[in-house]
């Protein structure tokens, strides 16, 4: 399925135009135990809802942004560069890896 995504940085694009690179998830703090890091790496919450993902601008700016999407009918309903966007701070950019 295709839908429009927008990049922060170069307007709106079809989603092919984009990598996508994982919900967004937290790192664990201090010295996480095994579990917790195994977790961390191979564990995603795979909402069936609004998400909040990291995508990157593949064939355009290069520009790593987030976005919240809703997995079930693909409307997304923001995107922002990281430091713009609403609600938590800091996300983490390391997530299922590679951009697909
Ligand atoms: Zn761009």
């Amino acid at each position: 399925m295709s839908y429009v995504l927008t990049c922060p940085n170069c307007g709106p694009r079809e989603v092919t135009d984009f990598g996508f690179g994982g919900e967004v998830t937290t790192r664990p703090s201090g010295h996480p135990s095994p579990r917790e890091l195994n977790t961390y790496i191979y564990f995603r919450r795979n909402v069936a809802g609004p998400q909040r993902e990291w995508w990157v601008h593949r064939s355009g700016c290069g520009a790593w942004f987030l976005a919240e999407r809703d997995t079930r009918t693909n409307e997304v309903k923001w995107t922002a560069l990281p430091e713009d966007a609403p609600g938590a701070a800091t996300p983490d950019p390391v997530s299922s890896g590679e951009a697909r």
